[in-house]
């Protein structure tokens, strides 16, 4: 059984109070291994090698950056076999998906942001005849990145490379339910040479490791993705403190469906844009609404491809769904499900829990639930499930979808399929949404602005927008 440590001033290190927490494989339901029940106390220690590691980082090039991130990506891409099983056993998720998704994705935002850094420029602004005005961008210091459990690695990543690309020092948190790819990780940056105390990281409970990363002083910026009533709490803790806050919450995200679309590509992608990952991706289109005139049509076709999904041990090739993440998640899921039966919802296909066979006989599995027959305002509309359960709500007009849409309290992402550009163009600037996909679905660029507006959350991820979080911005004016 494998005890997972801290990884602290480039050692690995145990919990300074000995605990550790049980980490549950959700596919067979059985321990695998133990993660540090860390404290204050552990993020203490990180502040410190973090904060006393920060001045000689903050000074080296972005060349010599640019290199160790480079060297941490081609490590990634090294041992992508080893990590693409450490999350799918960790997560539940099918090894493929970890494999084609998550890993390449982790490989992915260190090689990007490790090129980034070289690409940066500042900004100069002459103030004809009298003065020059030029703008530094400068590394905060010690900086908290806090993840969620269901991409682990890939958002875990997402966050790590800019902040270090920038020249700050990182404590991070990943969620103590997938912890495992992160531990890997800290292996990795030990192999690439990273000087020691440049990245730390801190295993445990958000309300322990990831409120003491929220309330220390001494952290002035926090990364966090997760959900929106965690969110609150870190921005309650934060603000007092003045903290720089980059929040990526929670969504309830609406897939919207117009009669004049490519029904082929409609189909296809609103079965993956419902179901990948369990439905366990913040971008999952769980509100799918479809026009009047193509309801029936769609609603038959797409039910009979989610029949057709097979929900199995995620380590076999051919599961396109594997084990939602937890047991508490799993009840979560079902109790929505039972929810939407007593709001009025028909049930079109699944709304069970599944029992394998064998190895993953005591897994937690649930069948892809297509629900109909529900008002856009219930319960189960509005809040975020979070799990394979999508709605079918038909709709008559381009206003009436709209106000459906944006009238939840999240405002994250969004799906639109037309081939009227006029449509699609008036749709998507409606839409109360950070992200608009048009006849597409997590097509990413990592160039963009990604984040979400009301609930899902305050600032933006992503291309030079995280490089800018990332750093603080010192005004210099000199006269001519
Ligand atoms: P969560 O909020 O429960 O946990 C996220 C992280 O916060 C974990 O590491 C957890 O330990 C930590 N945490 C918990 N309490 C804390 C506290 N008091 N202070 C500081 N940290 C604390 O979320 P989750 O269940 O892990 O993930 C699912 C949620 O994440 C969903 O709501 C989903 O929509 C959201 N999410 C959002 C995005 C996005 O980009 N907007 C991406 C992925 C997931």
């Amino acid at each position: 059984m494998e005890y997972i440590k801290n990884y602290t001033d480039g050692k690995f290190i145990s919990p300074i109070s000995g605990k550790y927490i049980e980490n549950i494989n959700p596919a067979i339901g059985e321990i695998y291994s133990y993660i540090p029940d860390a404290d204050e106390q552990d993020v203490a220690l990180a502040v410190a090698a973090a904060k006393a590691a920060f001045p000689a980082w903050a000074a080296t090039s972005a060349q010599v950056r640019s290199a160790f991130l480079l060297k941490i990506a081609s490590l990634i891409d090294t041992y992508s076999e080893k990590l693409a099983l450490a999350e799918s056993i960790d997560n539940g998720k099918p090894l493929e998906l970890a494999k084609t998704m998550d890993i390449g994705r982790a490989a992915a935002n260190f090689h990007f942001y490790g090129t980034a850094i070289l690409h940066e420029s500042s900004e100069s602004h002459f103030t004809s005849p009298t003065a020059i005005n030029y703008t530094l961008r400068k590394p905060i210091g010690v900086v908290g990145c806090i993840s969620p459990w269901n991409l682990p690695l890939y958002l875990f990543t997402w966050k790590i490379a800019p902040a270090l690309a920038a020249g700050n020092c990182v404590v991070a948190k990943p969620s103590e339910i997938t912890p495992m790819t992160a531990y890997l990780l800290s292996e990795i940056c030990i192999e690439a040479g990273l000087p020691k105390g440049v990245l730390n990281l801190v295993h445990g409970y958000g309300h322990k490791v990831g409120q003491a990363i929220a309330e220390n002083p001494e952290i002035p910026a926090i990364s966090f993705t997760g959900g929106t009533a965690t969110g609150k709490k870190i921005a309650l803790a934060g603000a007092p403190l003045f903290k720089k806050l980059s929040l990526e919450l929670g969504g309830k995200n609406p897939n919207i469906i117009f009669s004049d679309c490519n029904f082929e590509n409609a189909v296809a992608t609103s079965v993956r844009s419902s179901f990948t990952n369990q439905g366990q991706i913040c971008l999952c289109g769980s509100r799918i609404f479809i026009q009047k005139p193509i309801y029936e049509k769609f609603k038959n076709e797409f039910v009979r491809r989610v029949k057709l999904l097979k929900v199995g041990d995620p380590l076999q090739a051919d599961s396109d769904l594997g084990a939602t993440v937890s047991k508490q998640h799993k009840d979560k899921v079902l109790s929505y499900i039972e929810l939407a039966k007593q709001e009025g919802g028909t049930v079109l296909t699944g709304g069970k829990d599944v029992k394998l066979q064998g190895r993953c006989e005591n897994g937690y599995f649930i069948e892809p639930t297509v629900i109909e027959g529900l008002s856009p305002y219930c319960r189960t509309n509005q809040e975020e499930i979070f799990g394979s359960v999508v709605t079918l709500t038909p709709f008559e007009s381009e206003e009436e979808v709209i106000r459906y849409a944006n009238s939840t309290p999240y405002g994250l992402s969004a799906t639109i399929w037309t081939e009227n550009l006029n449509t699609a163009h008036h749709v998507a600037h409606a839409l109360e949404s950070g992200i608009v996909w048009i006849n597409c679905w997590l097509l990413r660029d990592l160039r963009t602005p990604f984040g979400g507006v009301k609930n899902s959350g305050l600032g933006r991820e992503g291309g030079f927008e995280a490089l800018k979080f990332f750093t603080e911005e010192k005004n210099i004016c000199i006269k001519l």
